[in-house]
């Protein structure tokens, strides 16, 4: 028998996952030594992730990395198999039918819960659930948000809660030449909101946004930024902390905030409200979201420790809309072990670990789903290439799969009802979203329908 990873027998890897994670993980094993076979396996017909779904539609420039994932694509050793859930269209047993080791690159694709009374009232949601809406993902795209009210209040400062607070500052005009959601634009354009509160439990010496996305809110065409003048008072830790040069970025941050404070913007009819030293305790409602109580913090300890705690003194905020955005959290896969605290799959450097701390052979992972949610889309190119590393420098361990054709496997998930979209089907859906974007003068219009994607390409 061949060894695994020579060209008589090429290594076969199963990618879960088709975000940045898992395209830098293909691309590491398909320019590596070993002769490999790469097959990506995502649940939409659509590939990229977070790219596609979470990066804000007004930062187009970002999505330009999608171009390095097409190369990847090109190389005829890597395989695409859009439109396929694993864990429900094929089992990881199946999987394992078929491929030497497989990767999982699912991302986080819930959020952390605040853990407080009435969170579940109507018109509180999650930024992820915001987020995939006006991104048009196909599971978000019939939520419902009710935009017909004064006051949003969006709980975190990191830069998801800014692209939250940005969307819902533009103007119609400043978004509709973007690739956001036809459906989301519509409902923006009808907005009556007009306070949006952005709201964070320290202060903003340790504000988790970064310098370009503070700025941007400063920059838009009908939105004034209103600061408290009392919060950007620092006491001596936060002080010392901005001026240790490793933590420029907070210094330039808190720049920019004073320049907000100081300058008159009272004409812009918006006004994006920022917040600091507050946390949320409870939501209020007879059935929907109608105030939230915040409790006012103090910091203590020392710089760089700092730590938010609750002074007792509370206000009561009216809002008619309300959201969380305080991180994301991976979901569970059947047959593979969780960490509940980290909210990742159990890992060693891209290892999945048993509970005993024993590595499962054949099974790794990357990205969110490996680190948890943070970083940029350049840190998974890092953390794929130490996870592809362990899967090379495992592989004389591993168990060669029995089955070795991706064909059959192709032509087995189509008998049974699932129509799987390859790359080439993913090109036809694509060019038909930018054609379709052409006339309205966005990017794309994106199909928000797993069955318009489907329809395109005729045997649907
Ligand atoms: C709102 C938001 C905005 C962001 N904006 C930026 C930005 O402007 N710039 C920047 O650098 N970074 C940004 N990021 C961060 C960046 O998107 C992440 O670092 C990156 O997407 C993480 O990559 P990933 O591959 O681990 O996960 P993801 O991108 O989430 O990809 C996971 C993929 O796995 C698929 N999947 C999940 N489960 C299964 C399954 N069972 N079977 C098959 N497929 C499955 C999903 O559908 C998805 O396509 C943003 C993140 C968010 C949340």
């Amino acid at each position: 028998m061949p060894e695994l990873g020579t060209q008589e027998r090429p290594l076969r890897v199963a990618i879960v996952g088709s975000g940045p994670s898992g395209f830098y993980a293909a691309d590491a094993l398909l320019k590596s030594d070993t002769a490999a076979q790469v097959d990506v396996f995502e649940c939409l017909p659509s590939p990229f992730g977070l790219v596609r779904f979470g990066v804000a539609p007004d930062h187009p420039k970002i999505k330009n990395v999608i171009r390095v994932y097409e190369k990847t694509a090109a190389n005829e050793a890597f395989g695409y198999f859009g439109n396929v859930d694993v864990g429900n269209d094929i089992t990881l047993d199946e999987l394992h039918q078929y491929y030497d080791a497989i990767l999982f690159a699912v991302g986080a694709a819930t959020d952390r819960k605040l853990n407080i009374s009435g969170e579940d009232l109507e018109g509180s949601h999650t930024a992820t659930e915001f987020v995939a809406w006006y991104n048009g993902h196909p599971d978000y795209r019939d939520r419902r948000f009710d935009l017909n009210t004064r006051i949003a209040v969006i709980i975190g400062q990191g830069n998801v809660a800014v692209d939250v607070a940005r969307i819902l500052c533009k103007t119609t005009a400043e978004l509709a030449a973007t690739d956001i959601a036809d459906h989301a634009l519509r409902a923006l354009a009808a907005s009556k909101i007009e306070e949006i509160y952005m709201i964070g439990r320290r202060g903003p010496a340790q504000a988790a946004f970064t310098e370009p996305e503070i700025k941007e809110m400063g920059e838009l065409l009908d939105c004034g930024v209103d600061l408290r003048a009392e919060d950007l008072k620092l006491n001596d830790a936060s002080r010392a902390e901005i001026e240790d040069p490793a933590n420029k970025r907070n210094k330039n941050n808190v720049e920019i905030l004073e320049a907000y404070l100081a300058r008159d913007d009272s004409a812009r009819q918006r006004r994006l409200k920022i917040n600091f030293f507050q946390s949320p305790t409870a939501l209020h409602g007879a059935r929907r979201v109608e105030r939230v109580t915040l409790e006012r913090n103090a910091l203590s300890g020392d710089p760089g420790r700092q730590k938010a705690r609750g002074t007792g003194k509370t206000e009561d905020l009216a809002c008619g809309i309300f959201f969380r955005s305080v991180g994301y959290r991976g979901v569970p896969l059947d047959g593979v072990p969780f960490d509940e605290d980290a909210g990742t799959f159990a890992n060693e450097q891209g290892r999945i670990v048993g509970s005993a701390g024993t590595v499962i052979p054949g099974l790794y992972c990357t990205g969110w789903i490996k680190r948890g949610p943070s970083g940029v889309i350049g840190t998974n190119r890092p953390d794929s290439a130490e996870t592809v590393a362990a899967l090379l420098a495992d592989c004389d361990h591993l168990a060669a799969a029995p089955r070795r054709d991706s064909g059959d496997l192709y032509r087995s998930l189509r008998e049974r009802g699932v129509r799987v979209v390859n790359y080439e089907d993913w090109k036809r859906i694509d060019a038909a979203e930018i054609e379709a974007g052409r006339a309205a003068g966005k990017p794309r219009e994106k199909f928000t329908r797993v069955a318009d994607m489907l329809s395109i390409l005729g045997d649907a």
